[in-house]
């Protein structure tokens, strides 16, 4: 029973957190990204990145792309603990109009 319940806890811890989005940090943005990843293009070693670029996570299957580039209007800037953060929240002008925020890799809609 104890070992049940146990194993039920796992399994709902990793589906959460397989629910996350992941880091990908990357010398080329890709052409087919994957659900709940989010790409940086740039540097790791000196953290400078110029380009997030993720797969919209509505369904919609659209690729959002995000400037990091802070003279460059608008832009976002991307934190990463364990997990990345967006900031300020992405809200699309076309298409879906999805607006959601990226916070410790949890998706909240806006
Ligand atoms: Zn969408």
């Amino acid at each position: 029973m104890i070992v049940k319940q146990l194993f039920k806890w796992i399994v709902s811890f990793f589906k959460k957190e397989s629910n996350y989005f992941k880091l990908k940090i990357v010398s080329e943005l890709p052409e087919n990204p994957l659900e709940r990843t989010l790409y940086l293009e740039g540097s790791f070693k000196e953290k400078d990145y110029w380009y997030a670029l993720l797969k919209c996570p509505c369904g919609c299957g659209d690729i959002i792309m995000l400037n990091l580039i802070t003279d460059t209007k608008p832009c976002w800037k991307v934190s990463v603990n364990k997990y990345p953060s967006v900031y300020p929240s992405v809200w699309r002008t076309k298409n879906c109009k999805s607006h959601f925020w990226i916070k410790d890799g949890k998706l909240v809609w806006a």
